[in-house]
């Protein structure tokens, strides 16, 4: 039995993507490490079977027909935070999303070992259960207040200017991680050790990614740049 077997009821993972010899291998594997697996094979279809299945993760590819990844995670994740592993077809995809700050929590460029697509999922799996394990916790942890921004960690839910703004779970954590430690400076590679739950070099420009997510939601100034050493949390000023 896999570790993933033995540790709960099985895990489903909703797989989207048009090109069926890709998402059955994807599948395929999955499976063998004790997931339960979905495949959808559009856009659309990756909206409704989400909605329907509710899965504990999304693999999403980034070219779709019907809707492309961009719009298909930005609809998912509207409906209620699900972590998203975003493929792509080239590094320069990989480059643009980045760029863009989509909503996806992890990202991984076609082709890729099965092995590290199993070894990133299993990353963000547990990370979320430990962020539901210390939301759920006795010591739950107090509200943080920076500027407009509120972060309630036992609901896991950020608040700008009053409103209920939707992040991501890595979104969340990166925000949460970071206003715990109001004016402290981490490095990326500190960022995608403690908040990622990985370490491989290609994660420092996620780490990119999610800041950039995080600062078109809540603000350019929540997060500020420490140039040649990484980002910090601070209060506009
Ligand atoms: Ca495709």
């Amino acid at each position: 039995m896999t570790s993933a077997a033995n540790a709960a009821p099985a895990r489903t993972i909703l797989v989207v993507e048009d090109e069926a010899p890709i998402a059955d291998a994807i599948a395929a594997r999955l499976r063998s490490e004790g997931y339960r697996v979905e495949i959808a094979g559009d856009g659309p279809g990756g909206v409704t079977r989400c909605a329907e299945l509710r899965p504990d993760l999304v693999v999403l590819d980034l070219m779709l027909p019907g809707l492309d990844g961009l719009e298909v995670c930005e609809r998912i994740q509207a409906d209620r935070p699900v972590p998203v592993l975003m493929l792509t077809a080239r590094d320069s995809e990989h480059d643009m999303l980045i760029g863009l700050g989509v909503g996806a929590d992890d990202y991984m460029t076609k082709p890729f070992s099965s092995r590290e697509l199993v070894a990133r999922i299993h990353a963000l799996l547990r990370r979320v259960d430990r962020a539901r394990a210390a939301s759920t916790s006795d010591r739950a942890k107090t509200t943080i207040v920076v500027g407009d921004i509120t972060i309630d960690p036992a609901a896991r839910r950020v608040y700008c200017d009053g409103d209920l703004v939707h992040l991501t779970p890595t979104e969340f954590d990166l925000a949460l991680y970071l206003g715990e430690s109001i004016g402290e400076v981490f490095t990326r590679e500190d960022l995608l050790t403690e908040v990622l739950g990985y370490d491989v070099a290609s994660g420092v420009r996620t780490v990119d990614s999610h800041v950039r997510a995080v600062r078109r939601k809540l603000g350019t100034d929540v997060i500020r740049t420490v140039h040649g050493v990484g980002y910090a949390m601070e209060a506009p000023a």
